[in-house]
């Protein structure tokens, strides 16, 4: 039977670890060819390999979302490999150190963050377009985070940058309705990747914390946040665009 992408072209930025992998071997399954980009070339590397192992056609290219020039080549790039871009996931991101009030941030640390999870999602979706608009169609999907949707003590720049991808997807989505190109956002709750498990190592307490704050009692794979994201990305959410859809074990519902 033929996957839900079969013969896309799909882009998977921070491809090369936790849910961007997952997304990118979910997408292989689902038939799509995947252009990993990644500012870690190892992790992208060792993406390209697990695909390579799944018979799945794939490419990496290694690109820092806050460099417009990397962003260009990388969308660029695709497209000389493959022919066409038909799908991106916009899913680079950072997590920050955090703070405990918002008057101990220094501006350094406020750009950071936002540089990142909030400038880069732009930057890629404002070169991925161009290249959708010449095809007549294309699905996007950004990954914000349950902290898109509410606020979290000691997080204020990740809290930030996390509610503008969602207001930069929601904009996006209705500035290319009528272009045949969709544009939604994936919330994560707490999802067991490297990102989280660096939390755990320097606060130890934090993930039987986060357990416990978690209905179904347990923190997400990320192949659970990837499953979204390949419904999104497919022709079978054609009426779906500007959504931010949460995948948190019910954490919101609380
Ligand atoms: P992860 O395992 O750290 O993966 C993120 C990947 O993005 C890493 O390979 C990282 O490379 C790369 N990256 C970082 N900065 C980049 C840049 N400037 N340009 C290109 N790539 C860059 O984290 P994850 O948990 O899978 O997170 C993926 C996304 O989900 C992020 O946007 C995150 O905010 C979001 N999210 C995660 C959770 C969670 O609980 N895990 C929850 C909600 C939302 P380096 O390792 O070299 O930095």
């Amino acid at each position: 039977m033929a996957g839900a992408l079969e013969g896309k072209v799909v882009l998977v930025t921070g491809g090369g670890s936790g849910i961007g992998r997952a997304a990118s071997l979910v997408l292989g399954r689902e038939g799509a060819k995947i252009m990993v980009s990644d500012v870690d070339t190892r992790g992208g590397r060792e993406t390209l390999d697990l695909l390579g192992k799944m018979g799945v056609q794939g490419s990496f290219v290694q690109a820092d979302v806050t460099i417009e020039s990397e962003v260009e080549a990388m969308t660029t790039r695709t497209v000389e490999t493959y022919g066409r871009l038909d799908c991106a996931f916009n899913n680079a991101g950072i997590a920050e150190s955090g703070k405990p009030m918002t008057t101990d941030y220094t501006l350094e640390e406020w750009n950071r963050v936002i540089g990142v999870n909030l400038t880069g999602v732009w930057l890629c979706i404002k070169h991925e377009i161009p290249h959708m608009l010449r095809q007549g169609s294309g699905a996007i999907v950004n990954t914000a985070s349950i902290n898109g949707l509410v606020g979290a003590d000691g997080l204020m720049a990740y809290v930030a940058s996390k509610h503008g991808v969602i207001g930069i997807t929601k904009n996006a989505a209705l500035e290319y309705a009528k272009k045949g190109i969709r544009v939604n956002a994936v919330c994560p709750g707490y999802i067991r990747t490297p990102m989280l498990e660096a939390s755990f190592a320097s606060d130890p307490g934090r993930e039987a914390v986060l357990i416990d704050r978690e209905p179904v009692g347990r923190l997400g794979e990320p192949h659970e946040v990837a499953e979204a994201v390949a419904w999104l990305l497919s022709d079978a959410a054609s009426f779906v665009t500007g959504h931010s859809m949460v995948v948190d074990g019910g954490y919101l519902a609380m």
